[in-house]
């Protein structure tokens, strides 16, 4: 489970954890990078069919003529841009550049209102509507508020003396209603936002918990079998170096017997531990199923792999365990002969296993893959340290 903290979200809807934060925007804009450019397309459009209501209400040509313009212009912008989101990787930049946008729709909108000589009760209704457009453009909220806010503000502020024939209680009504509207879009967005990043956190969960183990925290089989099947078609066909490990508790039914399973779990997860800190970033390490682990090692030679995994071996075995004095580990180990599959890849381990537990157990048994075709096989015995 992550720590609730990090999930916590902030009253303009955002993840307070900025690395969450960005994880989410960059995930949901790709979600939505197939529709910004017809959302900006259908934006321009819309823009443009105003024109007829310009048209029966202005009567002066000049007035038209420049608001034709300038729907003309936004209309160009709008096919500019919706080709140039498909164009944009970079996502903390496309929040302002959708902002950007938004601002330029605003300032021609307040222009051509300009030019209107009075305005009625449909120029309200008009802010409205594009407070409406403006929280449906995928944005971050924050931004969507400020573009929304500057809006009604500067239309009240620079096109108010053109208004005519409203009564003082008609005009309180009618900010009553932006009013509303605006919290409406606002709560409206605030709560998508809210479920949408709540979503997003327990899809990371439930996708983290069907790849790992629940007991220890590391990969699980189903991990594993995917890397394992990724990783001996990539290295078949890049001729690289791949190492894999199976290992297995020895006398771990003595264990349960003898301390009861509590204790017999403990002892699973502290070699899980073990082990996870001894190991590099690239190396899979996973649980195969009961007291059993398997580890693939890539970019790693048989010599380096038999040389890390000696050390674990020790490690393990001079670890002084709660209750128990000592535990080992017997392990089988194989480099990837060249187009191998991943059965014989995984059976060639696994045998080995079988022979370290025949051999008296404790040891790490490993094949040598020789140039000439041949296979040597030897058996590492290593006293106890203690
Ligand atoms: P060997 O040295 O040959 O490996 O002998 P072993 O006693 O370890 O036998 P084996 O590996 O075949 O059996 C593993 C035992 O591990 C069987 C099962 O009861 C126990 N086991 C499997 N999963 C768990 C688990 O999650 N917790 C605990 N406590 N025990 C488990
Ligand atoms: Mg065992």
């Amino acid at each position: 489970m992550e720590n609730n903290r990090i999930n916590d979200i902030s009253f303009i809807g955002e993840f307070l954890d900025k690395e969450l934060e960005s994880e989410f925007f960059e995930y949901d804009m790709q979600r939505y990078s197939k529709v910004l450019g017809p959302v900006a397309l259908v934006f321009g459009l819309i823009y443009m069919l105003f024109l007829i209501s310009d048209y029966f209400a202005l009567t002066d040509q000049f007035s038209f003529n420049v608001i034709l313009m300038i729907r003309i212009m936004f209309l160009v912008l709008s096919v500019v841009v919706s080709i140039q989101f498909k164009r944009i990787n970079n996502y903390s930049n496309l929040a302002l550049f959708i902002t950007a946008y938004e601002m330029v729709a605003i300032t021609g909108f307040l222009l051509i209102m300009h030019y209107y000589e009075t305005l009625t009760i449909l120029s309200f209704f008009s802010v409205m509507v594009m407070t409406l457009a403006i929280y449906i453009i995928p944005n971050k909220l924050f931004y969507s508020q400020l573009v929304s806010i500057f809006l009604s503000i500067s239309f009240y502020l620079f096109n108010i003396k053109h208004v005519t024939g409203i009564e003082n209680s008609e005009f309180i009504k009618i900010i009553a209603y932006n009013l509303i509207v605006l919290m409406y879009c606002n709560i409206g967005s605030y709560l998508t936002n809210y479920y949408k990043r709540k979503q997003f956190v327990d899809s990371k969960e439930l996708q983290k918990a069907s790849i790992t183990d629940y007991m220890t925290g590391i990969y699980n089989r189903a991990k594993f079998s995917e890397q394992l099947n990724y990783l001996v078609d990539d290295c078949n066909g890049s001729k690289s170096l791949l190492s894999l490990v199976i290992f297995d508790i020895d006398d771990f039914k003595k264990v349960n017997d003898t301390y009861g399973h509590l204790v017999g779990d403990s002892v699973i997860k502290k070699i899980a531990a073990i082990i996870k800190n001894s190991i590099r970033s690239t190396d899979i390490f996973a649980r195969w199923g009961g007291d059993e682990f398997v580890m693939l090692l890539p970019n790693t030679s048989i010599n380096q792999a038999m040389d890390m995994i000696e050390r674990i071996r020790v490690r393990i075995q001079d670890n002084d365990f709660e209750k128990i004095k000592h535990i080992t580990c017997s392990f089988g180990l194989v480099e990837l002969r060249s187009n191998e599959t991943v059965e014989s890849f995984l059976q060639r381990a696994d045998n080995l296993l079988y022979n370290a537990k025949e051999s008296g157990k404790n040891m790490l048994v490993y094949e040598s893959p020789i140039t000439d075709g041949q296979v040597y096989k030897e058996s590492l015995q290593v006293d106890s340290a203690s």
